[in-house]
């Protein structure tokens, strides 16, 4: 996980997620207790839990530097960068098919830093909007 010790003093939120044994997502908030969040971040998952995920609240992370050249490639594929989960997660595609987000934490496309740090996050939606709107528009002239 990229964080420094600067990192964990920019006044974040922090919660820990985990998948229950019959399926569904538990969550646990620890305010601005960082170390507190750590703790049971590792616990979860040496008693084995699945999906065990830490992530910010309110803050949003950036791309890592290793990731910077892969990005583009990986936007294309579906992956992004999980700002607030602060890894590359699989997002998917909402019900209206407007937007991308991530399945854990619910942030979109249309979020600020997940378009800042994912460079093909704006070109999908820009694209998708246009084309409902043509489509729109054409079927009122047949009308
Ligand atoms: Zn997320």
């Amino acid at each position: 996980m990229p964080l420094s010790q600067n990192s964990l003093n920019n006044g974040a939120r922090w919660e820990v997620l985990w998948v229950r044994p019959k399926g569904g997502w538990a969550r646990k908030a620890f305010d601005q207790d960082f170390s507190a969040a750590l703790r049971t971040h590792n616990l979860l998952l040496l008693s084995g839990r699945k999906g065990v995920t830490l992530r910010s609240c309110n803050v949003g992370f950036p791309l890592p530097k290793r990731y910077e050249k892969k990005i583009s490639r990986l936007n294309a594929r579906g992956v992004y960068w999980c700002p607030y989960c602060i890894t590359l997660r699989r997002f998917a595609l909402d019900d209206y098919k407007r937007f991308m987000y991530c399945p854990v934490c619910d942030a979109t496309t249309g979020n600020f830093h997940v378009r800042q740090t994912n460079p093909k996050a704006t070109v999908i939606g820009y694209r998708r909007t246009r084309r409902v709107r043509v489509r729109r528009r054409v079927q009122r002239r047949t009308r």
